[in-house]
């Protein structure tokens, strides 16, 4: 970590065809989980209908609660497979263990390291041993030091391919899921090399927030957004109450595009595989 005031040049992460940490801004949308074939394509289709760069949908969940739906794991990766073909669009699911290294490799274009995995080093040894991009998220308790060293046990490896995800920590607010920290997104920028990017879905868990921190985070110089979407929040298998459904989205990403504009800070092509 530097504190000079000259800033360091950012890595610039190929996700697929999809730069993330140079001159175009990145929409990653999706599912919280994938919950079948159908529900995967049409949640793509409208996402790259508004315009996103990257799908996402998770496949292994971990959720708090052992009762809760963990996700389709195997079966969810042979569907993975087949929308990012049919959608050309690159894809990022969460990777929640070393030993899934390999049934991952050759479906994701990047892997996810979720929040309760950021401590997890052995997870981020073995993803440094690869060149496929890591979304690292943040701990939902890291200080910002513990995250940027989290994220040199990828780097160390000889994997450079790393983006950051300030997805909120928790705080002693109830009122919101976690506490969007976007002075992280600031020092990020000022003091590392990594691309950073802000998930407004996990940071507020409040549907009707989502939009007014998309904007806030772009402001804030984030390099893109990891926005939660469903085609029925209400009936959604995991954290519907913070998925934004196609119209919500559609409206996010033209307001999203009256602030990109004013950065002059263009959204990335949707681009191909
Ligand atoms: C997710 O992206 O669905 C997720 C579980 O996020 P986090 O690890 O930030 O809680
Ligand atoms: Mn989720």
């Amino acid at each position: 970590m530097t504190n000079s005031m000259e800033k360091p040049a950012v890595t610039k992460v190929e996700v697929g065809q999809v730069t993330v940490g140079g001159a175009n801004f990145v929409v990653i949308a999706g599912p919280c989980s994938v919950e079948s074939e159908e529900h995967f394509l049409i949640t793509g289709q409208a996402a790259k209908r508004s315009g996103a760069n990257i799908l996402r949908g998770g496949i292994f969940k971990l959720r708090t609660s052992p009762d809760s739906f963990q996700g389709l794991g195997k079966d969810g990766l042979a569907i993975a497979k087949r929308v990012r073909q049919e959608l050309a669009m690159p894809i990022v699911c969460e990777i929640t263990d070393p030993r899934q290294i390999g049934d991952f490799h050759d479906i994701v274009d990047m892997f996810q390291v979720g929040s309760r995995n950021m401590y997890n080093y052995s997870l981020l040894k073995e993803l440094g041993q690869t060149k496929k991009p890591v979304m690292l998220k943040r701990g939902f308790s890291a200080l910002i030091e513990e995250w940027i060293l989290a994220a040199k046990y990828v780097t160390d490896g000889g994997n450079p391919n790393v983006i950051l995800c300030e997805r909120g920590i928790r705080s002693f607010e109830k009122v919101t899921r976690n506490t969007l920290d976007l002075a992280a997104v600031a020092y990020i920028k000022q003091n590392t090399s990594f691309p950073v990017i802000v998930d407004p879905s996990h940071a507020t868990g409040v549907r009707n927030l989502i939009l007014p921190m998309a904007l806030a985070s772009a402001a804030a110089g984030a390099d893109g957004l990891l926005i939660e979407i469903h085609p029925d929040p209400d009936n959604a298998l995991s954290d519907g109450f913070q998925a934004l459904d196609f119209k919500q989205f559609d409206q996010l990403m033209d307001k999203l595009s009256l602030i990109l504009d004013t950065l002059n800070r263009p959204l990335a092509p949707t681009a191909v595989v």
